[in-house]
Parts: structure tokens; C-alpha cells; sequence
């Protein structure tokens, strides 16, 4: 077991505790006796003095040359880089995720980190031609202000990257709120930003609860946007309490995303691919597949694939090289994870799974079997609502058009895939499935760090992450137009129309 560590806010470039004094600690899914670290139990006077350091930052940090602020980021990523196996073992320690997808999490943060400071020499506005002679136009991008980031525990390092270096790029400055299950990794990651040589109050992190530190960064008026990636409902709470200071606002939200087994598809294929999608990160993924909507006539022998494939897969400690399931985060998700099960077993017919899992050393953690229901009804509660574990419900279909109302009957819109050979279908399923991603004959996970991330409906509030997208939610268009004529032209007005004479 590795020592408890005694973890702070950075605020103003200072390593601080709670003004307050309060702690709260964070404890090992995997083993609950293994207390990763203390950290402040913070307050408003806190987020107060985070939001404070970080608008006194921002005028320098906004006119620094963004070339400059990509050099910083680009230190950064080879930081991360070098510290990646190390920061790979704390989130698996502190979330649970298996090592193999805790080094891809950081990844995605080193990935992330790559592109942004690229960006540093783009951050590409527009010129277009004026209506008018002698006159000049374009559109610049514009640093806002001060950032609120407030993320997840389910990605404990990449989620903070995903928001947090657009931001930095763009010239805004930020106060990242990290989830209570998993300040470790996000204060480590900052330590290492900070050693990258990010400024003084540029950053700044503080640990404590979403009431509060959470409601008082969403209703401080010197925070000009919010990045929020959480449960629907937190997302709903936070852009309600922020529409009262008319912040930005962009929310990440929940899932419930299908994989499409259809009757010609490459099943050996399909099946690695959902035992990825859905029980990956013990199916705690906003992208996890927690649909399978599979053609009847392959539906016995699919189901039959992916049972014996399920009951071989090891639970276990995460860091221990033979597991292929790590535990969900806590307790409480094992019992509402459990609870779901409950109503599965009236909904559906239980294939696999269903119970706590307490054999021996995980008796020790917060472990859920793996779980496969089928038979499910396209509106059953366990075919709607995201359950966020290690359970997926299997939708026996006979036609394309009701497959295409099931994909899209739920209130979410992430991932959709689709395993097929027939390109008519895959190119079909493209137009017609309603998400933010598309798979084609890969699982609901897998998304790269510079195209758009994010979903439709319930899912979000139209903003995407990552990409040149995430440029434009932390960014402000200001159109510009020098007129060097030396006289007064009107738009509209002194323009002659060809086609009106
Ligand atoms: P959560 O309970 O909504 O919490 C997310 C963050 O919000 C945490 O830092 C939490 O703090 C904070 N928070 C909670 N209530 C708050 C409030 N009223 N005001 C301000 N902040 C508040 O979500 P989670 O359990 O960490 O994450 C799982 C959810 O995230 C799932 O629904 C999943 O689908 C979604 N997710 C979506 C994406 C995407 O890109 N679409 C990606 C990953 C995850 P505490 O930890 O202190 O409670």
C-alpha cells in the first residue's frame, strides 16, 4: 500500500489549505482501506480567492502571444509524457479504471495538450472581402475571462485536459473544481502544468464538494463560462443557477449509447468490440455501450458468444496485470447499480451477472459482475436510463426502420454504432441515428482528440470539446472592419445591387 498524502488547493500559484482548515479524504475503489489522501474540504471564501487569483492573472496571460502560450503547452504535453506511467498508477489507485485505459486517459490529456499548443500559432479567424470598396474586413478570436471547469471522476485527467487547454490556448484563465472522488489526479496534473511553467493564478484548483465549491464557481460573477461534464441532471442544476449572471455554459452530459448488430455483421468482430464498449472502464464511460441492438437471426448465437466471453473476464484490481474489470467507484454506485439489476430481473431475462461481486480480495472494494440482460423492451427502465456499470441490455430486432426508432428512443444522444458489411446501411445509419458520434464497425469508444466530442438531446447543450470546436466555446468572435476610404459608406445602403439596377 502507498502512504496517504496530504494534498492542497493551488491558488495564486500557492499551495494553500481550506480557509476553513476542513478536510475530506479519497479512498481506493479497489480496496477501501487504502486512503490515497487528505484534501481541503473548501468553502466559498476559497472559490472566492481561486476566481480573485485567477482575474488578476488574466490580463497577462491574455496578452501573452498565444505562440508563446502554445510553447508552454507544448512543454507541458512532454511533461505529461514523462510522467504518464506514474500518473496512470494514481488514477487507477483513486478511480479503479485497469492500467492499460488509466495510461489512454492520459493519453488523450498528452494528445490534447499537443494540438492546443499547435494551436498557438493558428488560432485562425477570418478575412472576407467588404460589400464596399476601400474597406477591410474580418472576424478575431477574443480571450473571455475567467474559466469554472468542473469535471467527472470517471476521467479523472483527460477531462480536465479536454477543457482546461482550449481555455489556456484562447487566453482565458481557469478554476477547475475536480470531482470528490478523484482530486488526486487532477491536483497531480496540475503540480505538473505548473512545473511546465504555467503563470501564477492562470490555474488554479480547488477540492470540496458541488454544493460547496460547485454553486458558488457557477454563481460567481467574475466567472464568465462554466465547462461542465457530469450527470444530466448536475448539468441542468448548474446552467439554471448560471443563467442568472448569463454565463457560457457548456455541458457534457449522460449516455445511453446503442451498438447495432445486424444480420450480415463480422461477429467475432462485433463481440470484442462490445465486451470493450461495454464493460471497458467497468461500464462507466458516458460512451459505454449499454445497448445492444441485435438482428434475430444471429441473436442466439451472438448472445451465446458474448456470455461464455463475460463469464471469463477477471475482476480485480485494476493495477494487477490479469484483471480485465476494475470496480465501479464507490459504494453507493455498487447499491444503485444493484438496484438496477433488481428491475432488470422484472423487465428482462437475466443472461449473466446481476450481483455485488465479493469473492475473497474484492470484498475488500466496491466490485459489480458484469451483467447481461436480454429480451429487454426497447422501453423498459434498464433499456432507458443510464445505469453507469458494468450492465448492458441486449434488444432482439427484426427490421432496419425499427431499429432506427429504438437507437433513437432514449432522451440521450452520444454514440451510436453499427457492426454491418452493407454500406447502404452503414452510410443510412450515419443520417439517421441521432448522436453526436458515429461508429462503423467499431464500439461506442473511440474517439480522437481533434475531431468534435459530444452529443445531442439530453446529452448536452450543443457545444463540443476537444477539436477546433472546443476554440470556439472558450473563445469570442469580435468582427472587425477598417474602412480606408476616407469618406462615410453605409452598409446596405451605399452599395450598388446588380441585380436591382
Ligand atoms: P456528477 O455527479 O454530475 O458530478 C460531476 C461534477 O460536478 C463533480 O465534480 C461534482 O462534485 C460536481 N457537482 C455535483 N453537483 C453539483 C452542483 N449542483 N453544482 C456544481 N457542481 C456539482 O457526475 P459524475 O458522477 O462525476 O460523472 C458521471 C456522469 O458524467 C455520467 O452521467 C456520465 O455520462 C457523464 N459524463 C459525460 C461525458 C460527456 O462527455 N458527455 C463524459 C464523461 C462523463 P462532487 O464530486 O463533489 O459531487
Amino acid at each position: 500500500m502507498t502512504a496517504t498524502m496530504t494534498y492542497h488547493n493551488l491558488i495564486g500559484g500557492k499551495w494553500v489549505d481550506a480557509r476553513s482548515g476542513r478536510t475530506f479524504t479519497s479512498a481506493s475503489p479497489a480496496n477501501r482501506d487504502d486512503v490515497i489522501g487528505t484534501f481541503p474540504a473548501s468553502g466559498v471564501e476559497d472559490v472566492d480567492a481561486a476566481v480573485a487569483a485567477a482575474k488578476g492573472a488574466f490580463s497577462g496571460w491574455s496578452l501573452t502571444p498565444a505562440p508563446k502560450r502554445g510553447e508552454i503547452l507544448f512543454k507541458v504535453a512532454r511533461l505529461l509524457a514523462e510522467h504518464k506511467e506514474e500518473l496512470a498508477r494514481l488514477m487507477t489507485r483513486e478511480m479503479g479504471k485497469v492500467l492499460p485505459e488509466a495510461r489512454g486517459d492520459v493519453q488523450e490529456a498528452i494528445d490534447v495538450a499537443y494540438y492546443m499548443a499547435g494551436e498557438g500559432r493558428r488560432l485562425f479567424g477570418m478575412t472576407v472581402p467588404s460589400e464596399m470598396p476601400d474597406k477591410f474586413a474580418m472576424a478575431i478570436r477574443r480571450p473571455i475571462g475567467v474559466a469554472g471547469i468542473i469535471t467527472p471522476w470517471n476521467f479523472p485527467i483527460a477531462i480536465p485536459a479536454w477543457k482546461l487547454f482550449p481555455a489556456l490556448i484562447c487566453g482565458d484563465t481557469a478554476v477547475i473544481k475536480p470531482a470528490s472522488d478523484t482530486p488526486a489526479c487532477v491536483v497531480r496534473f496540475a503540480e505538473i502544468l505548473m512545473e511546465g511553467g504555467i503563470p501564477d493564478g492562470v490555474l488554479n484548483v480547488v477540492t470540496g464538494s458541488g454544493d460547496a465549491v460547485g454553486h458558488p464557481l457557477v454563481e460567481h460573477p467574475d466567472v464568465r463560462i462554466i465547462s461542465f461534464t457530469g450527470h444530466t441532471e448536475t448539468g441542468i442544476d448548474i446552467s439554471t443557477r448560471a443563467a442568472q449572471t448569463l454565463k457560457r455554459v457548456s455541458l457534457e452530459l449522460g449516455g445511453k449509447n446503442p451498438i447495432v448488430i445486424w444480420e450480415d455483421a463480422d461477429l467475432q468482430l462485433a463481440l470484442d468490440s462490445v465486451v470493450w464498449s461495454a464493460f471497458g472502464t467497468s461500464g462507466q464511460r458516458c460512451t459505454a455501450a449499454s445497448r445492444l441492438i441485435v438482428h434475430r437471426n444471429v441473436h442466439d448465437q451472438f448472445l451465446e458468444m458474448l456470455r461464455k466471453r463475460v463469464a471469463s473476464l477477471v475482476l480485480g484490481d485494476g493495477l494487477e496485470e490479469k484483471t480485465d474489470v476494475g470496480p465501479v467507484i464507490n459504494d453507493r454506485a455498487v447499491e444503485r447499480i444493484a438496484g438496477y439489476a433488481a428491475i432488470g430481473r422484472n423487465e428482462a431475462e437475466l443472461v449473466i451477472g446481476g450481483e455485488p461481486a465479493n469473492d475473497g480480495a474484492l470484498a475488500r472494494g466496491s466490485f459489480f459482475q458484469p451483467t447481461i440482460f436480454t429480451d429487454v423492451k426497447p422501453d423498459a427502465r434498464i433499456a432507458q436510463e443510464e445505469i453507469f456499470g458494468p450492465v448492458t441490455s441486449v434488444i432482439p430486432v427484426d427490421d432496419w426502420e425499427e431499429t432506427v426508432r429504438i437507437v433513437n428512443s432514449v432522451k440521450y444522444g452520444l454514440s451510436t454504432s453499427l457492426f454491418t458489411r452493407v454500406v447502404n446501411l452503414a452510410f443510412r445509419s450515419i443520417r439517421d441515428f441521432d448522436s453526436g458520434l458515429g461508429y462503423v464497425n467499431h464500439g461506442t469508444i473511440g474517439a480522437e482528440a481533434h475531431l468534435p466530442f459530444g452529443g445531442t438531446k439530453a446529452t448536452g447543450n450543443g457545444h463540443r470539446e476537444v477539436g477546433q470546436a472546443a476554440l470556439d466555446f472558450f473563445s469570442e468572435w469580435k468582427s472587425v472592419y477598417v474602412d480606408y476610404s476616407g469618406k462615410l459608406q453605409r452598409a446596405q445602403i451605399d452599395t450598388t445591387f446588380v441585380d436591382q439596377g
